[in-house]
């Protein structure tokens, strides 16, 4: 068991949070800025790296070399739909590196520099360890620490966020999922969730993800009965909304089209995101950009009306991981004790309103601090992993589930058996015997998927191997013993063994496959 002080790290989209576990609480540590929160930015300037709210505050003169919204690319493939699609709406200039990976190009001290999302992360992670370690006056003990992703995160995406913590130089002592560890954050602080046991759901709306979990809390156990979300829909997708109601309105106005322009289309969105928020407090805003574009100045009044308007497909787009969860944990909204809101998303009135008519009026819990309960949880995970047990930690204990179904290909027709089923309790090992699907078979491949679908090609290929020189048999006759083994940071091996001759082959799914 890891000593000292472990730090506890939420690595959002938008924005990043660190916590440490001290005096029978959670501290949320503020960077040098004085800011509880601290920008998920890279930016290089002609001669710097900046990262965190500096670099924020640089993106106005550096668009192209600003980067955020590393956590929608990490752990994915350049060709993915997403990553083409958000390609287009980034300043920054994104390309195909190798195996497909995403690369983002930027220039720097006068050269073309290429940076994986691991390796932007990475820098982002390392700013908030060293946040940490100033706070605490000393490096952080062996640099422990756990990281938050979103539960729907999928395992390439978990290897990869793994991979960054460990080039920030942080030994990853766990990957939490955000609503969990918001969900502990909720529980230790209503005396150490000791009261009885109360189902509660967490709806953790962020910047670019939403994860939605439901928990059964009480007498110091988290346990997670099942788990939904979206990975790729965050306040973003409402900010860039905004961006394109005010290019359309300037080109109404001044018959220019700014969109290919990146400094202009950068002004924008941070212009549009400050309206956003504005939004949650008052019914009108003013969106004002000074020299837009050639000097042009583009001033509009945005209602709050409008904004509902015009994102209301994705306001109810949120309901879908709602019900998908609770049908998963076989539960009526009846049986919901608690919704407690968190992430800076869910600050919106017409998102709140939904969601409570959704639960037949009950009140939402908005008590916790929305931007700083996944770090807050994380924390308290951190020092249960560093063997902190004393005080609100007594009796702590988490039992998480697995987002997606896995399992294995089996037959011609490409279809999947499952092997372990989405929502099923991690850490887990499941046996499942497989045999020769034709006469004389004498290598047997097995690939590795995650998905619903019944149909691998509709699911997610996380890796595979193939076994040789079976002794020639009639079709069904050969068995193969398949074991699927996932640990506490829900990371896959699969196992694979011939019974007849005692050939065995194994993969640990790795990010880089
Ligand atoms: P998180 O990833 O949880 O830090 O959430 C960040 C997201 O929340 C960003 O898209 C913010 O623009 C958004 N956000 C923060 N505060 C508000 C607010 N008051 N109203 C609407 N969105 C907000």
């Amino acid at each position: 068991m890891a000593e000292g002080h472990a730090i506890g790290i939420d690595l959002g989209t938008t924005y990043s949070c660190v916590a440490v576990w001290q005096d029978d609480h959670a501290e949320i540590i503020a960077n040098d800025h004085g800011n509880r929160t601290t920008r998920s930015y890279v930016t290089f300037t002609e001669s710097k790296r900046l990262v965190g709210d500096e670099a924020f505050n640089q993106v106005g003169r550096f668009p192209a070399n600003s980067i955020f919204d590393a956590k929608r690319l990490i752990g994915r493939k350049f060709s993915e739909d997403s990553v083409q699609k958000d390609k287009k709406l980034w300043p920054f200039k994104v390309i195909e590196g190798p195996a497909d990976k995403p690369m983002i190009a930027v220039t720097h001290r006068g050269e073309e520099k290429k940076f994986s999302a691991e390796d932007i992360s990475s820098m982002v992670l390392a700013k908030m360890r060293e946040i940490a370690e100033s706070y605490l006056c000393s490096k952080i003990s062996e640099k422990n620490a756990v990281i938050t992703v979103p539960s729907y995160f999928n395992d390439s995406q978990r290897q990869a966020t793994i991979e960054a913590g460990k080039l920030a130089g942080l030994k990853v002592l766990r990957i939490l999922n955000e609503p969990t560890a918001a969900a502990i954050a909720y529980g230790i602080d209503k005396k150490a969730g000791r009261f009885n046991k109360r189902n509660v759901i967490i709806f953790d709306w962020g910047g670019g993800t939403l994860d939605v979990s439901l928990l059964t809390i009480g007498h110091g156990a988290f346990d997670v009965k099942s788990t939904a979300g979206d990975t790729h829909l965050g306040g973003e997708d409402l900010d860039n909304r905004m961006v394109n109601y005010c290019v359309e309105e300037f080109k109404r106005k001044q018959n220019v089209d700014i969109c290919g322009d990146a400094k202009a289309l950068r002004k924008a969105k941070t212009a549009c995101e400050k309206a956003k928020k504005a939004l949650s407090f008052s019914f009108d805003t003013d969106i004002e950009i000074d020299s837009w574009y050639k000097g042009e100045d583009f001033h509009t009044n945005f209602t709050r009306d409008l904004f509902e308007e015009m994102n209301m497909d994705i306001f109810n787009k949120c309901m879908e991981p709602v019900k998908k969860c609770l049908e998963d944990a076989k539960m009526d909204i009846s049986n919901v004790d608690d919704v407690v809101l968190v992430g800076g998303s869910s600050r919106i009135p017409k998102v709140q309103e939904i969601l409570q008519e959704v639960f037949k009026g009950k009140e939402l819990c908005k008590s916790m601090n929305p931007d700083e309960a996944v770090a807050y949880g994380a924390a308290v995970q951190a020092a249960v992993l560093s063997g902190n047990i004393a005080g609100k930690l007594r009796d702590f204990s988490l039992s998480d589930v697995i987002p997606m179904s896995l399992g294995i290909e089996v037959d011609e027709e490409k279809h999947m058996s499952v092997v372990i089923p989405r929502n099923t309790k991690i850490p887990i090992k499941n046996n499942e015997s497989f045999t020769t699907f034709y006469d004389n078979q004498t290598a047997i491949t097995f690939r590795v998927f995650e998905g619903e679908s019944e149909f691998t090609k509709d699911n997610n290929y996380l890796g595979g191997f193939t076994i040789r020189d079976i002794p020639p048999a009639r079709k069904g006759t050969v068995e193969a013993d398949v074991c699927f083994s996932i640990d506490a940071n829900g990371v896959l091996t699969v196992s694979a063994e011939i019974l007849c001759t005692g050939q065995k082959k194994a993969i640990t799914i790795h990010n880089d496959r």
